[in-house]
């Protein structure tokens, strides 16, 4: 499923509320420095020379469903065809999107979903800083899973470099790890074993994010083999971070 135009919605969100979205990547395609195997919008495929909107068309079309809605959004959220963060002007359209944000709805929050690939940017964590909600992934703790699920275009990335980049926000952003299962050319697929989990409690020790959210498949994915981990088990996983005082959200 890909999004067709650069603002979308609003839409009821599992985990945001009303959700307004804002995709900043092409319309025809995904483009993404991860080709997770859950991906709503399919797998990775080859894009030439990808069609990124401008600053100012994102800040006008933005401006125009601001301005016309019937309903306020509880949310702006960054998130579309791939990763946001990516688009060169990232800065500046966040820059603008708050502006927008206080002129049209000052209650809605400015939340971006994303992989956490490019927190190597100073550009990129700058705009981070300037949201409101920073909804950013991990989706294992153990380099091998996180490869075998993220499937990373840089195949050198590692658990160590995202959780160093994360430190970055000391705590102030929400963790969000996909849980799933299934088997993918061989391999088993299953971040939800006892060594997993130790290893991602331990990480989220490290990182102290200020909330940690936690879902399963929702919709058609490009992998068949995958199942959704049963909303008990869900349940399961939150508890012990929920005795520790840290806010979990659970969409199962
Ligand atoms: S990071 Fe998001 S957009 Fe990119 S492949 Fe994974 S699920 Fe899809």
């Amino acid at each position: 499923m890909l999004f067709d135009s650069i603002v979308y919605g609003p839409i009821r969100s599992r985990r945001l509320g009303v959700s307004l979205g804002v995709n900043l990547m092409p319309t025809t395609a995904k483009l993404c420095t991860f080709d997770c195997v859950y991906c709503e919008c399919g797998w990775n495929q080859p894009v030439s020379h990808p069609q990124l909107p401008t600053r100012e068309q994102v800040r006008a079309a933005l401006e125009y469903q601001l301005s016309t809605l019937d309903v306020q959004p509880d949310v702006i959220t960054f998130s579309g065809n791939g990763e946001p963060t990516l688009h060169p002007d990232f800065l500046g359209i966040i820059q603008d999107t708050c502006a927008l944000r206080d002129q049209y709805c000052p209650h809605a929050k400015v939340s971006v979903l994303s992989n956490s690939t490019q927190l190597g940017r100073k550009d990129v964590v700058e705009a981070l800083l300037l949201c409101d909600n920073r909804i950013l992934k991990l989706d294992s703790a153990i380099d091998t899973t996180m490869q075998l699920i993220d499937k990373p275009v840089n195949q050198h990335l590692t658990v160590a470099q995202i959780v160093q980049w994360l430190s970055l926000f000391e705590g102030n952003f929400t963790l969000q790890t996909c849980f799933l299962r299934g088997e993918y050319e061989g391999r088993v697929i299953d971040n939800t074993t006892p060594e997993e989990l130790s290893a991602w409690y331990q990480i989220v020790d490290i990182l102290h994010p200020k909330q940690v959210m936690i879902y399963v498949i929702d919709r058609a994915t490009p992998l068949q083999t995958l199942s959704k981990v049963p909303a008990d088990e869900m349940e399961a996983i939150a508890a012990p971070l929920r005795e520790k005082g840290i806010d979990v959200i659970v969409s199962a």
